[in-house]
């Protein structure tokens, strides 16, 4: 026994836990276990997690019994060096526990959990003083039927509610017994297969197959076809591999055509793990001729690197910032590396990914949230096993793929807030970490945007990071003509009876009239955001949160857009009992019904939220707008970001008060970028577009620069905004939000947590605040703000809160306090 020298494995449990845990090897998996491997634990009471080794040491620790690992899960790492570095880093800078990245960073489909498996005792017996309940008989005699099962299914067979609490009952009379099993999620896909049974080289055999078969015209027919589909792969000098499904399909016979050749002893059928993520299209084609301008901006990245790390590329709307980067792609590739292309919104790798493809063809990867566990487990194994160059697009989960010689990461419209994740934790910027990504590999970043974040562009113009700028737009189509609408001028000159106002009426007849098509920019999901009783003034609310509910028409309910919660629109107020509510104002559904009925010939799609949950919706719309199968496109903010639909003349922004009076330090910026990407979807290809936006604040200086298209004079407006009431990039925010089921003891732990801060960090703190929704999930919340010097170490401060947060949950009292906190808020 090597019970002497034992060795131990550090690993990362997926469990919102700071630290690092012990477990020994047991001596037969000695040399089997390495850091990045998967490891099966024992954790907590009876439960089992996937953990991942980040380190194996001989020192034994001290002061607890050490548990053994139980089984270990791969013969190589799923994980590598830098991963595992930048999930540490993460862990460290956004304040969270490493359990948290480890969450966040790897498909579900790795993870394997233990289960609860239900079984029927085979001691119990009926006796006078132990009898079954009715519903205990249903559920022992489901078990009998069907063996061991899950308190899931066993609900779902027998239409019994609440069966956790039914099973831990037969537990305690000892009916059942509950064991815990290990389930691995991930599924191989396999597909079926056909091959010949006999020798194809061998005529003779050959001959007696085919009279076999002669009796029957088709299944002659099949095995002639088998016999073509095997020659030509042989010609093209690919696997002799034949699928059941392309065999029928191409011989146009069924299933038993095939069984009853095969029943006779000359095809037979087998079957083959296949990975999900196949491209089979073959049109690689030619890189993107540059434009002069184009071919200067791209020079100068190259030449910028030579000297930083992370060039800044500043170019408008429909410059062609795309083009540049399939370039430096494909110069990545030719040198054998990988690539990350980041998108903020899974609903551009679309378009992206078709752009990409024709140049790149098969070394086009995509991974997202949309996809299933499975298919992004696939994905994962070929980046961790096929060493090949290829480029991956991808929303920000992507950062965590297990890359080995990443060459670049490009990130396109850099200053997107949904690059920031915000809940759950890890509460990370993904354009942040690209960056130390990059770094870890020896890597270049390039962030790309027609309105760079003001942080990127403050560094860009003091030296950080390097910056090329684009300013004109492919072919010198002009920058869209800003055309903006006082909607209390309209009001007043009685012109306005709904959401859209005369002019931007009149702009879209004489566009569609063309066969232009048009984009509706409104930022409101749902029918209505105000539901409200006439008589009395009520307003519903979500019985969790503490926001007022939206009314969605299409699925007749009204929903909360915090939790999620759904109930009836009342017919009679609640409240005072009359029949008197009603609905007010607009969302995009209202929108949609609105446009259709002003323009009526149109056609019109809608974008959001609610058209888009499953995979392929977003994709529909997109490809059914490109071509031209409707006028007019509705949609949230989802239709702002890079999408390239050339037909486009005209925009609408029906309500730019929404996003100019938003109550927070990011609002302008966010305005600003929204407006101007939004407009550059107007006059892509052809003429110059026209973008109406409708306002009751047309001074409001966002409004002003955007009319300009005055990128810089809004940074410089802003910046100045910034460093007279000390925001980033001149100092670092660091949000402390605090949680608790009831309110009082919430805000008299907020204020005694402030003292404690400020004890510490003096006038660094500020609060605490009620939030602008501050309740949310039947859970109420406080903010506290830091502002900390850029230079301070993160180390540091997360040392100094640590401190504070256990010597306050020392108290007794504040134990069911939540703390978590929001670095470089979003
Ligand atoms: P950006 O990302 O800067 O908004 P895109 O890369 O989407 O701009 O380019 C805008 C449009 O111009 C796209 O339809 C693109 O195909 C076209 N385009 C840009 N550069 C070229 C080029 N060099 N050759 C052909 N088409 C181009
Ligand atoms: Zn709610």
């Amino acid at each position: 026994m090597s019970s002497e020298n034992p060795i131990y494995a550090e690993v990362i449990l997926p469990l919102p836990l700071y630290s690092t845990f012990t477990y020994r090897v047991p001596a037969a998996m000695v040399g089997g276990v390495s850091a990045g491997c998967r490891v099966v634990v024992p954790f907590g009471k009876k439960k089992f997690y996937t953990a991942i080794v980040s380190s194996i040491t001989h020192i034994a620790p001290k002061g607890f019994e050490v548990k053994e690992i139980h089984s270990v899960l791969d013969d190589a790492p799923i994980l590598k060096h830098p991963q595992l570095k930048l999930w540490e880093w993460i862990s460290q800078y956004y304040l969270c526990s490493i359990g948290d990245v480890y969450k966040a960073a790897v498909p579900a489909g790795l993870k394997i959990e233990s289960e609860t498996y239900v079984e029927l005792n085979g001691d119990y017996e009926e006796s006078a003083d132990n009898r079954m309940s009715e519903r205990e008989a249903i559920v022992a005699q489901t078990l009998d039927h069907n063996g061991k099962m899950t308190p899931v299914e066993i609900g779902r067979k027998t239409g019994l509610q609440n069966v956790e609490a039914l099973v831990a009952r037969m537990v305690e009379k000892g009916i059942v017994i509950v064991h815990e099993k290990l389930v691995e999620r991930y599924r191989v896909k396999k597909e079926t297969c056909v091959r010949l049974a006999v020798d194809r080289n061998d005529s003779e055999a050959m001959h007696r197959a085919f009279d076999t078969v002669r009796n029957s015209k088709k299944q002659e027919k099949l095995l002639v076809a088998m016999i073509d589909m095997l020659n030509k792969n042989q010609r093209q000098g690919v696997p002799l591999e034949v699928t059941k499904a392309r065999l029928l399909e191409t011989t146009g016979l069924t299933p038993a055509i095939l069984s009853a050749v095969v029943s006779k002893g000359v095809l037979e059928t087998y079957s083959r793990e296949i990975n999900r993520f196949r491209y089979l299209g073959t049109d690689i084609g030619e890189l993107p001729v540059l434009s002069a301008p184009q071919k200067e901006a791209l020079s100068a990245i190259h030449s910028g690197f030579l000297e930083k790390d992370i060039m800044l590329l500043h170019g408008v709307t429909s410059s062609g910032k795309t083009e540049i980067y399939i370039h430096l792609i494909d110069f990545i590739l030719k040198k054998g590396e990988q690539a990350l292309y980041l998108v903020p919104e899974i609903a551009l790798t679309t378009q992206l990914t078709r752009r990409l493809q024709k140049v790149f063809g098969n070394k086009v990867v995509i991974y997202h949230s949309k996809f299933s566990d499975n298919e992004r487990v696939d994905i994962w194994k070929r980046i961790l096993n096929d060493p090949s160059p290829c480029v991956v697009i991808g929303a920000r989960s992507s950062l965590f793929l297990p890359f080995s010689h990443l060459g670049i990461v490009i990130v396109d419209e850099e200053h997107e807030s949904s690059y920031k994740q915000f809940d759950p934790a890890p509460r990370y910027n993904a354009r942040d970490c690209a960056t130390v990504l990059a770094s870890m590999h020896g890597a270049k970043t390039l962030l790309g945007s027609a309105t760079p974040a003001v942080e990127t562009y403050y560094k860009a113009k003091t030296g950080r990071y390097g910056l090329v700028t684009l300013s004109e737009r492919y072919e010198g189509v002009k920058l869209p003509d800003i055309m903006v609408v006082d909607m209390n001028e309209e009001r007043k000159r009685s012109r306005l009876s709904g959401p859209i106002s005369f002019p931007l009426a009149r702009l879209s007849k004489e566009a569609l009239g063309k066969k232009e098509q048009l984009i509706f920019f409104h930022n409101r999901r749902g029918f209505a955001p105000v539901v409200l009783c006439r008589q009395c003034g009520f307003v519903p609310k979500c019985q969790n949160c503490d926001v007022s509910l939206t009314y969605h028409r299409r699925a007749g309910e009204m929903v909360c857009h915090y939790c999620g919660a759904t109930y009836r629109l009342p017919t009679i107020c609640p409240a005072c009992k009359e029949p008197s509510i009603e609905v007010h104002g607009y969302g995009t559904e209202r929108i949609e019904d609105i446009v259709e009925a002003t323009f009526k010939e149109a056609k019109t799609l809608r974008m959001d939220l609610d058209t888009t949950r499953n995979k392929d919706s977003y994709e529909n719309i997109i490809t059914d707008f490109s071509k031209g199968n409707a006028d007019i496109l509705v949609g949230t903010q989802m239709v702002t970001k890079g999408l390239d639909f050339d037909n486009v003349s005209l925009v609408g922004v029906l309500n730019a008060d929404t996003l100019i009076n938003f109550p927070d330090f990011r609002s302008s910026e966010r305005a600003f970028n929204m407006l101007e990407q939004v407009a550059g979807r107007a006059g892509r290809r052809k003429q110059r577009g026209v973008v109406v936006v409708q306002t009751t604040q047309p001074s409001h200086p966002v409004i002003g620069y955007l009319q300009a298209h005055n990128y810089l004079g809004f940074y410089n407006h802003e910046l100045e905004e910034r460093r007279r009431f000390n925001y980033p990039p001149f100092t670092r925010v660091i949000n402390i939000y605090l949680k608790h089921r009831e309110e009082e003891p919430l805000i008299r732990a907020s204020a005694l947590y402030a003292e404690r801060l400020r004890s510490l960090l003096g006038n660094r703190v500020f609060g605490p605040d009620e939030p602008h929704v501050s309740r949310i999930q039947s859970l109420y919340i406080r903010k506290i703000m830091l502002k900390v010097e850029v230079e301070a170490s993160m180390v540091k401060v997360k040392a100094l809160l640590r401190q504070v947060y256990e010597s306050f949950m020392e108290n007794k009292e504040f134990r069911s306090l939540m703390v978590y906190y929001d670095v470089d808020p979003g």
